[in-house]
């Protein structure tokens, strides 16, 4: 294995691929080595076709690191006020962990606390309660194998339980966990927050995963987003985690989880060229930043 960078790049496999088969972990782990990566993030939405002792041994010879994340559906969501529902979307989490953890990843991020989609009231305080008690069981499983969960914020749109960095670092304080970290996601910050820069400072060392995505999740740079600003903060607080590139088009669709992220437009169809131009943005961001 080679020495982890101070700060490894990634990419999310949805710029390879829509599938979890055999086939399409195989082009996603090639295609991001090639274009330079350290990391691939895997998206846990359909684990039934993921080859996971495959995956990992692909990942391996690459010498590419994995890293997993998953969102919600309403019928498994934890911070239902239904204590079975919750139950389900408990239950989806813990395996999740468990994949992650036959996977080798060392980081399982994303909306782990909410249904991934449009709610259409304000969250429930025994939806909260539930999503507290669960996530503190999660965090444990989790760092029974030495891993790193990413609460990641998200837009209004996507979920009703935490939409600012500051609900997220409230949430993280009340489930007491310490591999509980911030996951901070620009494209969902150009939303929510004041700038892209305050919140980095207020998680400090509490930011713990960072996706870069580009105000309409496009190329990197054809976009509005201060990302010299976002990168910056990132330096301020001494940020070492794992920053990933995060990306989607109707060029490439995972059943459900494209639906879920209301990924209509076609916004690229060469995922190579996508990546290798989005490894180059960021390398750039974080040498001129003063990272590493
Ligand atoms: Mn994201």
């Amino acid at each position: 294995m080679t020495e982890t960078p101070r700060n490894p790049l990634g990419v999310h496999a949805l710029v390879w691929a829509g599938g979890t088969d055999p086939e399409s972990m195989r082009h996603a782990v090639d295609s991001s080595k090639q274009a330079g990566y350290d990391l691939l993030e895997i998206s846990l939405h359909d684990t039934e076709s993921l080859d996971v002792a495959g995956t990992r041994a692909a990942a391996e010879r690459a010498g590419l690191g994995l890293v997993c994340s998953r969102g919600l559906g309403f019928d498994a969501d934890v911070s239902s006020p239904d204590p079975e529902v919750s139950a389900r979307g408990e239950a989806l989490l813990a395996d999740s962990v468990r994949i992650a953890r036959d996977l080798g990843a060392e980081y399982f991020a994303g909306a782990l606390y909410s249904a991934l989609g449009k709610y259409d009231r304000p969250l429930d305080p025994r939806g909260r309660a539930h999503v507290v008690a669960a996530l503190g069981r999660i965090a444990q499983l989790a760092a029974e194998s030495g891993m790193t969960l990413g609460l990641e914020v998200v837009n209004r749109y996507e979920s009703n339980v935490v939409n600012t960095a500051e609900q997220g670092l409230q949430l993280i304080d009340e489930v007491g966990a310490s591999n509980l970290k911030l996951h901070l996601d620009t494209y969902h910050m150009n939303i929510e927050e004041d700038d892209l820069a305050r919140p980095v400072r207020r998680a400090g060392d509490r930011l713990g995963y960072v996706h870069i995505g580009e105000n309409h999740r496009g190329y990197l740079g054809s976009g509005h987003l201060d990302f010299t600003a976002f990168f910056h903060a990132l330096s301020d607080v001494d940020y070492r985690g794992p920053i990933t590139f995060e990306s989607f088009s109707s060029a490439v669709v995972a059943p459900g989880l494209s639906h879920d992220l209301a990924i209509w437009r076609n916004l690229w169809d060469d995922g190579a060229d996508l990546a290798r131009h989005a490894r180059e943005f960021m390398a750039n961001q974080v040498h001129a930043a003063g990272l590493r």
